[in-house]
């Protein structure tokens, strides 16, 4: 096909950028978005600064175009530059934005989340991911009393000392002193850890299934979560779903609700408002009292713009039926994959819902191959991560899904060629 012949080859300009940005940012680009977090491997196959976006689409700096199938991490929900939100979002702004008495924008924002989230009573909002975490958590000690917090094993659940690992620079052991971790899936060691501990147990928090990185994600079925509530609910524990990554990509009323139960609290952020800057926490009424006792705000966190785009944007993937579209397409896409793969004589393992599918080549057990084939697919402008579930938007078409493939397979193809010792068998 075409797309082998067009390697992007100049990316001097993004490189030029990244200089920049680390003689006055520390590491340069941080956290999820730069080339260490996000595993760049071999990094001059990879973008680092981009000049702008559209639809499903980015440009880097020398002006090289990316299928985006990372969507910025989540936040892309609707296509990049969606004219809806951008419109309701920008009428906002010139009307007022963050201002002394909060707009009413705030609650037409909670009521249409209790509207449309099937558990919700309230909402509360916030700005980022690990917000919404932290108001949970600490909204269930102030309602039970009790110190500990129950994890599923593999866990992410933002970066405040609480949901951090006692070896992570700066964190005190006793930070987390008060962290149980046990396995995914695993009802028996659940009861053994609250014996263990006396039931001094306030919450236990999860996302809705396993989507863990450097490793195939593992779905939840109803039944698991089923015995997870009843295990809740017999020793009073509050459970917390933190659906900041999956949250209306699955279910537009909840990640709980796709999978048949009802949590206590649950944690939305990324697809909320199509870019702005807006998290929010939905709750049972049991929940109020104890959430409006908290010492919780900040200076954005009432702000109406991202309220006025998340009204928008919920009414649109509401209209678009978007969990409908997600899973149709990460299908056709990850359908499209697979076949490449194996006419290639590649074994591409493809796990998780498919809206938010993870990708792995099994020919050896290691990352290296895989890492190999994401790079070149990355340098020929289908943008992927090696080691972490990808993310579809509305605006993904046909055209693009084809595009996508045609990219992957010539990637297979250079790699292939370049491992005579593996003797693949398409
Ligand atoms: N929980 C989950 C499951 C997440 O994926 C993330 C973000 N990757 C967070 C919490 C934290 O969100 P934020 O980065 O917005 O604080």
């Amino acid at each position: 096909s075409s797309a082998a012949s067009d390697v992007y080859k100049r990316q001097t300009k993004s490189r030029a950028w990244f200089d920049r940005a680390l003689e006055v940012i520390p590491s340069g680009i941080y956290g999820h978005l730069g080339p260490s977090e996000g595993l760049f491997l071999p990094l001059e196959k990879w973008p680092l600064l981009s000049s702008k976006a559209q639809g499903t689409y980015f440009w880097d700096m020398d002006g090289n175009r990316y299928l985006d199938l990372m969507c910025a991490y989540g936040p892309n929900v609707l296509g990049y530059g969606d004219p809806d939100v951008d419109r309701a979002a920008m009428e906002q702004l010139m009307t007022g934005n963050c201002t002394t008495a909060p707009s009413y924008k705030m609650v037409e924002c909670a009521e249409l989340l209790v509207d449309t989230v099937a558990m919700a009573d309230w909402a509360f909002f916030m700005k980022n991911g690990t917000d919404a975490t932290t108001f949970s958590v600490l909204t269930a000690r102030a309602h039970t009393g009790k110190r500990k917090t129950m994890f599923l094993r593999g866990y992410y659940h933002g970066n405040d000392p609480w949901a951090m690992k006692a070896d992570y620079p700066g964190i005190l052991p006793e930070e987390v002193a008060h962290n149980i971790v046990v396995p995914w899936f695993d009802l028996p060691a659940m009861e053994a850890a609250y014996e263990a501990c006396g039931g001094d147990v306030a919450a236990l928090i999860a996302q809705p299934y396993d989507h863990g990185n450097f490793a195939d994600n593992r779905c939840a079925s109803q039944e698991f979560w089923a015995s997870v509530r009843q295990f809740c609910d017999k020793r009073g524990i509050v459970l917390i779903l933190d659906d900041v990554r999956t949250g209306f990509r699955l279910d537009l009323q909840g990640s709980d609700h796709y999978y048949g139960f009802q949590a206590d609290l649950i944690c939305f952020c990324k697809a909320l408002a199509n870019g702005y800057n807006m998290s929010a926490v939905c709750g049972k009424e049991h929940l109020k009292a104890a959430a409006s006792s908290l010492s919780f705000t900040g200076s954005y966190w009432m702000s109406a713009e991202p309220f006025a785009a998340c009204i928008a944007c919920i009414q649109k993937l509401k209209a678009l039926d978007a969990p409908t579209l997600f899973r149709r397409m990460g299908q056709k896409l990850t359908d499209g994959f697979r076949d490449a793969a194996r006419a290639h004589g590649f074994d591409l393992v493809v796990s998780g819902e498919p809206a938010l599918f993870y990708l792995r080549i099994a020919n050896d057990d290691s990352l290296m191959l895989h890492q190999e084939w994401v790079a070149e697919c990355v340098s020929r402008g289908l943008f992927l991560a090696s080691h972490h579930n990808h993310f579809l938007n509305a605006a993904v078409t046909d055209q693009d899904v084809a595009l996508a493939v045609d990219i992957a397979d010539d990637a297979f193809s250079v790699v292939a060629a370049r491992h005579p010792e593996l003797e693949l068998k398409p």
